[in-house]
């Protein structure tokens, strides 16, 4: 029996994994089905998170320095994939793809959220080399630059507008020509004298070298293509949250989530289920920073150390 099974080995993860084990718990695992560092590993450069500022020094390299310390103080690693977490009576059974299975008193889960793809050609090839999902994270290096922002919900429009006080013009396209984002968030957009919105269109490639994204194609609805020479380009196109294993066998969460398949979680990131935490891009109103699913995983292990001492 687990004291501890921490579901997703990203920021929030690793440091669920360091605050448990240093608070002295015995018998934690972090179950990863992949390597331990999350979606951060991706990015080529970090500039906020503070106590971390080298130039040239990768995601990875962060993640890398970061684990090892999580590791230090007896935090369990093992690269399996996460099928489904129940809760029988009052421990937790986590299930593994395969079948195999593991109990646990309690259970953090942090399993992120992942960005949607446009599906573009020259997406992929230029994600994180001029195409970015986030405008908190990359907004910054276009500083007095021109940028591109695909998507025309609540997110693209508010993401343009805070680029437009970071670069020097903010071109929204948008492939209708009304906006599901929220009309007073429309109507500030519309008064940014920097921001310009191109509807009906669609980006029809992404154009760069080896130094990275230097224009995008784009195509409206007459079929008529143009070019815009901007180095950054931003997709808010919505996100897919990683929630899949806290579905049962027919499909219900065993949490409260909200319509969107956040999980809801009080300021102590508790779940709707006694014992069950979430931390980090999966849980309501995440900022979407490695700072902040650090801090819920901070959250998350010292709660997780108070529940267990309540239920000796
Ligand atoms: P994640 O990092 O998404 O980690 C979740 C982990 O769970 C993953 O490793 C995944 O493999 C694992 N997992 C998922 N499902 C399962 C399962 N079923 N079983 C087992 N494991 C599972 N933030 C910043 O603060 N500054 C930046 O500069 C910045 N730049 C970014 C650049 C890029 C390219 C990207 C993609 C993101 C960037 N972010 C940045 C955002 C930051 O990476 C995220 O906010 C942060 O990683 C979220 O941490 P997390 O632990 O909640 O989730
Ligand atoms: P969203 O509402 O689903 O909007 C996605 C946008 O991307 C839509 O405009 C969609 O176009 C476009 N799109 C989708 N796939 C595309 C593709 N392949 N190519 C080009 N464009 C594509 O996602 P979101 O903006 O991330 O918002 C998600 C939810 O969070 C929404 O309910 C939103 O209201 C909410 N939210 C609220 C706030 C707030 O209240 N302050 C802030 C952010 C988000 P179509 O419009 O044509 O479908």
């Amino acid at each position: 029996m687990l004291d501890c099974a921490i579901i997703g080995g990203g920021p929030a993860g690793l440091t669920a994994g360091l605050y448990t084990t240093r608070g002295g718990l015995k018998n934690v695992t972090m179950f990863e089905m992949g390597m331990p560092g999350g979606q951060i590993t991706q990015s080529s450069e970090i500039e906020n998170y503070p106590g971390f500022f080298e130039h040239g020094k990768t995601g990875m390299d962060f993640m890398d320095t970061w684990q090892k310390q999580c590791f230090n103080f007896g935090l369990k690693h093992e690269m399996k994939k996460v099928e489904r977490v129940a809760k029988i009576g009052k421990y937790f059974t986590i299930t593994f793809e395969g079948g195999e299975s593991v109990e646990a008193m309690t259970v953090i889960v942090c399993t992120g959220s992942t960005p949607k793809r446009a599906g573009f050609p020259g997406e992929d090839e230029y994600f994180g080399k001029g195409v970015s999902t986030c405008a908190t994270c990359d907004g910054f290096f276009y500083k007095n630059k021109p940028v591109t922002v695909l998507g025309g919900g609540d997110t693209a429009l508010e993401e343009a507008f805070y680029l437009s006080n970071i670069a020097s013009e903010v071109y929204v396209v948008h492939r209708r020509d009304t906006f599901r984002a929220a009309p007073p968030t429309l109507d500030r957009v519309k008064r940014k004298e920097n921001i310009h919105l191109i509807t009906d269109s669609v980006i029809e490639e992404v154009l760069g070298d080896a130094m990275g994204v230097s224009g995008v194609k784009l195509k409206n609805k007459q079929g008529e293509v143009t070019q815009l020479d901007n180095p950054g380009l931003f997709v808010f196109v919505g996100h897919d949250v990683n929630n899949m294993v806290l579905k049962d066998e027919n499909g219900t969460f065993i949490c409260e989530v909200n319509d969107r398949g956040q999980v809801i979680v009080d300021l102590n990131m508790k779940t709707s289920v006694s014992g069950l935490f979430s931390a980090g891009d999966m849980r309501i109103e995440a900022p979407k920073q490695v700072i902040s699913a650090a801090g819920d995983g901070s959250i998350a292990g010292l709660q997780v150390i108070s529940y267990i001492q309540e239920q000796a």
